[in-house]
C-alpha cells in the first residue's frame, strides 16, 4: 500500500499483494470501492505520525504486508503496525510527537457519546460529518448527517466539525468506516491543533469487554478495537493521542439514562435518518427504544409491527447483537410479552436479578482510562451509577461461556 496526503486529501495504491476485498480489524469483509477520499478543515502541517496513523484508518483492511508513506514516520508507529498488524511501514525517520494535554470526545450525538461527553464537561467535541464523494453514488441516501451536525452545534461545546467522504471508500456492505477508528481520522490531524493527548469514544461495556456489536458474544478483555493493550489502543498511544472510554465500564441502559438526564439531552440524536427527530422505523430506533422503555419503566411506545422487515431478527432465536441491552430491555418493559419482542422473550426468560449487573459500572474500566482522566471519570461513575460488586463483576466476566 502506497499513501499520499496533498492537504486533507488521501491517495492511495494498492501493492500486488493486496487485495480489493480486506477484512477489517473486527473481521468484518469490506470491498473497496474507489482509492481516494478527503477531509475538510484539517491543518496541513500536522505530524507525520498524526497522518500515517489517520491513513491507517482507512486503508488498513486492504493493506496485506507493507506501507509506504509519503513522509518519513517515527520508529514508534512503525513499532506499532509491525506489532499489532504484521505490517512493514516506511520510511522511518521522524521524531515521535509528544502527547498534548486535552482530552477530546469524539462525538456523534448518540446516547453514548453524550454520556461520555457529560463525563468530562470541559472537554471539546470533534465531530465526523460524512459527506458525499464527487466520484461515488450514494446509495445509501437516508443518513441525514446535516441534522446529526446541526445538533452537535447546539450543544454549546467547542466544536470541531470534520467533513469527509471517507466511508465511500468502502463499497460493500455499504458506505462506512473501513475501520472503526477512522471517525477519529480528522481528530487525529487536528491533535497538534488542539493540543490531544486523548480522545474519548461512546464505546460502552458492550462494544468494550463483551463482544458485542459485529463480534461473539464473549467476554473480550483483550478486544484489539479498543483495549488499550490492543493494536489500535498501542498504535493511538504511539503518536500520543490515548484511546479514553469514560464509559467502557456501562451498558447502553445507563448510558441512555445519562443522556436523557444530562444538558445536552435536547440534541441526543441515536438515529441517522430523522429530520425533525428519531424516525421512530430504523432498526435503531426500535433497538434503543426498548432500552429507554426499560430505562423510564413504561411500555413499549414503537409504530413497528411484527411483520415488518426491520423486526424480522425478533422473530429468529439469539444470538442478538446487543444481546445483554435486550435481555435488559424483556426483563423491565412492561407488557413486553405482547410486542414483536414476544419470540425474544420466550428464548432468553431475563430477569431483573439476572440483568442488574448493567446498572453498574465495571471497575476495570476505570483503571484503564489514562492517568490524566482517570480520577475525574472515578468520581463520576461513583456518583452518578455506582459500582458493581463481585457478582455483577462476574456475570461481566463469564459473559458467553
Ligand atoms: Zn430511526
Amino acid at each position: 500500500m502506497r499513501v499520499t496526503w496533498t492537504g486533507g486529501e488521501l491517495g492511495f495504491r494498492l501493492d500486488p499483494e493486496d487485495e480489493i476485498t480486506g477484512r477489517a480489524a473486527d473481521g468484518y469483509p469490506v470491498k473497496l470501492a474507489i482509492n481516494s477520499c478527503a477531509l475538510s478543515g484539517v491543518p496541513d502541517d500536522a505530524h507525520p505520525d498524526l497522518f500515517a496513523v489517520a491513513a491507517w484508518t482507512v486503508v488498513a483492511p486492504w493493506t496485506r504486508r507493507k506501507i509506504t508513506f509519503d513522509r518519513a514516520v517515527s520508529a514508534e508507529v512503525a513499532a506499532a503496525l509491525h506489532d499489532g498488524w504484521g505490517i512493514e511501514a516506511g520510511p522511518v525517520g521522524a521524531e515521535p510527537r509528544r502527547a498534548g494535554r486535552t482530552l477530546a470526545i469524539s462525538y456523534s450525538g448518540g446516547a453514548d457519546s453524550v454520556a461520555a461527553a457529560a463525563v468530562y464537561p470541559d472537554a471539546p467535541f470533534v465531530h465526523f460529518r460524512r459527506v458525499s464523494h464527487p466520484r461515488v453514488p450514494n446509495r445509501w441516501p437516508h443518513y441525514r448527517s446535516d441534522v446529526l451536525a446541526k445538533l452537535a452545534e447546539r450543544t454549546g461545546r467547542d466544536l470541531t466539525v470534520v467533513g469527509s467522504d471517507l466511508e465511500f471508500t468502502l463499497a460493500e456492505p455499504r458506505p462506512g468506516y473501513p475501520e472503526h477508528h477512522a471517525v477519529a481520522a480528522g481528530a487525529l490531524l487536528l491533535a497538534d491543533r488542539l493540543g490531544l493527548g486523548g480522545l474519548g469514544f461512546g464505546y460502552e461495556l458492550g462494544s468494550r469487554w463483551l463482544g458485542g456489536d459485529r463480534y461473539v458474544l464473549r467476554y473480550t478483555p483483550d478486544n484489539v478495537l479498543w483495549a488499550p493493550h490492543g493494536a489500535w489502543g498501542r498504535l493511538f498511544a504511539a503518536v500520543g493521542v490515548h484511546i479514553v472510554l469514560p464509559v467502557g465500564g456501562v451498558s447502553e441502559a445507563v448510558t441512555m439514562r445519562l443522556a436523557v438526564n444530562s444538558d445536552l439531552k435536547d440534541q441526543v440524536r441515536w438515529c441517522l435518518r430523522g429530520t425533525d427527530g428519531p424516525c421512530r422505523t430504523c432498526g435503531k430506533c426500535l433497538y434503543k427504544e426498548l432500552i429507554l422503555a426499560a430505562v423510564e419503566r413504561r411500555p413499549l411506545d414503537t409504530p413497528i409491527t411484527a411483520d415488518r422487515p426491520v423486526a424480522r431478527k425478533w422473530r429468529l432465536p439469539p444470538p442478538y447483537g446487543g444481546q445483554e441491552m435486550i435481555e435488559y430491555g424483556l426483563a423491565r418493559v412492561p407488557g413486553i410479552e405482547h410486542t414483536l419482542f414476544a419470540k425474544a422473550l420466550d428464548h432468553l426468560r431475563p430477569t431483573e436479578e439476572s440483568t442488574s449487573w448493567l446498572d453498574h459500572c465495571y471497575p476495570p474500566s476505570i483503571e484503564e482510562i489514562p492517568a490524566p482522566w482517570r480520577e475525574r471519570a472515578a468520581a463520576f461513575m461513583a456518583e452518578h451509577v455506582g459500582f458493581m460488586t463481585d457478582d455483577e463483576i462476574r456475570r461481566v466476566e463469564t459473559w458467553g461461556s
